[in-house]
């Protein structure tokens, strides 16, 4: 498929459709431009586009389209979606164009996973910067491929973020360095079951060769059984030449790298974020001095365990990213030998929560908030902890709990497990909030 030719449709008309829109436009592409939704938002949107635009479009939108361009947040049971399969018009993933659009020379280490992706393409970037290796850090919480092929070709190398709703329609990208952290229950108000999500997921792996290199982890079960299938060379991150060794060193393909104790951040998850990142850097050309250099520069973004606040011996911490139960996990592992007060909960996305309750001895309390507060309460309850667990309306009630009930050298920790929609535009406002509500009344 050639983005020099067919009648294409940009489905979705969210920063990466926009993004789509132009890269379309600059080819010379005849593009139509689409969204399932009508609002005020998106008619602003349309406005400032110059050319027609259907908003709240259903199938007929496919008259005389030879493919799609869809943006992630479009679900692959979207009835235009759905009639585009039945009358085989090929749908792409907005990453899946802008790949198109790069051609075949640019190096790419991508990474996906359920949590991780953007620590572990932030520090493969911070990793090449460091060994002076032109690169471009894009996709999902980056900027949109599509938005920066030009970029991404003088570069010669791309740090690719991908989420499974990208996946989803990207067939074959043959990266020469792909990596899966993790696969945990999540996005499942989006995917049709778990075993989509999961061949989504693998589909990261598609179309390598023997000389690429594929990554996955010791510790997750989905990476470790899709081993046996992977052409590429392949590294199970944390057994082997790569590990943190039992002494706290990291290691990498044999080499030692750093001390875990010399890093600038913490919890064994970023150890193996750190591995992850070092063996896609080092792919692409970087040394293992470039490495060591980019992990004692790395400074973790926002709102990723993050400590607002320090007072009356009570440490804050924002968490507000862990928006699934596997998140929670590393956050309470981040703290063992910790006394915590744990705020949990948000929009309901209904996923199940079991896999938090053997990490939860070391909590003082749990808080449970927002929309899925409730359910969580009960959950706790059933699982006999509901002595320790408190029922609160929204997540300033939820801080002025823990604020009642937290001591002196405990960490109140706001890791969700739930996405922020059901009070907040998103998890970044979340943790803004959260952070101001903590000051308050500190000394
Ligand atoms: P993503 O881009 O996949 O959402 P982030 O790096 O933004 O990942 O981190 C999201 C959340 O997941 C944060 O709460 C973070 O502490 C947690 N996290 C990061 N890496 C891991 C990991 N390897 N395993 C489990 N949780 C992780």
């Amino acid at each position: 498929m050639s983005p020099t030719n067919g009648r294409t449709l940009v489905y979705g008309l969210g920063e990466s459709g926009i993004s789509s829109i132009r890269a379309l436009q600059a080819a010379g592409v005849e593009t139509l431009a689409a969204d399932s939704q009508d609002d005020e938002s998106l008619r602003r949107v349309a406005a400032g586009l110059d050319f027609a635009t259907t908003l709240g479009a259903g199938p007929e939108v496919l008259e005389g389209v030879e493919r799609v361009v869809v943006s992630p947040g479009v679900r692959p049971s979207d009835a235009v979606l759905r009639a585009a399969g039945e009358r085989g018009v090929p749908v792409l993933s907005e990453v899946a164009f802008g790949l198109e659009l790069l051609g075949g020379d640019v190096r790419v280490s991508a990474v996906t996973g359920t949590n991780g992706k953007t620590t572990v393409a932030d520090m493969t970037a911070g990793m090449l910067d460091a060994a002076g290796l032109p690169n471009v850090l894009a996709g999902n919480s980056w900027r949109a491929l599509t938005g920066c092929a030009d970029e991404v070709r003088e570069a010669g190398r791309l740090v690719l973020e991908v989420s499974s709703f990208q996946l989803h329609y990207l067939p074959e990208p043959g990266f020469e360095a792909a990596a899966l952290l993790n696969v945990r229950p999540d996005h499942l108000n989006w995917h049709a079951s778990f075993d989509e999500y999961v061949r989504d997921k693998l589909t990261v792996f598609a179309g390598q060769k023997a000389s690429d290199l594929a990554l996955v982890s010791a510790t997750d079960e989905v990476g470790r059984g899709a081993v046996p299938g992977l052409r590429a060379r392949t590294v199970v991150v944390g057994e082997g030449e790569t590990l943190v060794t039992g002494g706290g060193e990291l290691v990498v393909r044999g080499e030692r790298i750093v001390r875990a104790e010399e890093l600038p951040f913490g919890g064994p998850h970023n150890l193996e974020n750190a591995l992850f990142a070092a063996s896609g850097a080092v792919k692409l050309g970087a040394g293992i001095e470039a490495v060591r250099e980019g992990l004692l520069a790395y400074g973790p973004k926002p709102h990723r365990i993050q400590v607002v606040e320090r007072s009356s011996g009570i440490t804050w911490v924002d968490d507000s990213k862990a928006t699934n139960p596997a998140a929670v996990v590393a956050a309470l592992l981040s703290f063992r030998g910790r006394s915590v007060v744990l705020i949990l909960g948000g929009s309901e996305k209904k996923t199940d929560f079991a896999e938090v309750e053997p990490y939860l001895g070391g909590c003082r309390a749990v808080v449970c908030c927002g929309e899925s507060g409730p359910r969580l309460f009960r959950w706790l309850e059933g699982i006999g902890f509901g002595e320790r667990a408190t029922l609160a309306d929204e997540l300033g009630d939820a801080v002025k709990a823990a604020k009642a009930t937290a001591r002196s050298g405990d960490v109140v920790l706001l890791s969700p497990g739930c996405a922020s929609f059901d009070e907040f535009s998103g998890y970044a406002e979340r943790g803004d909030v959260f952070a101001r509500l903590a000051r308050v009344g500190s000394v």
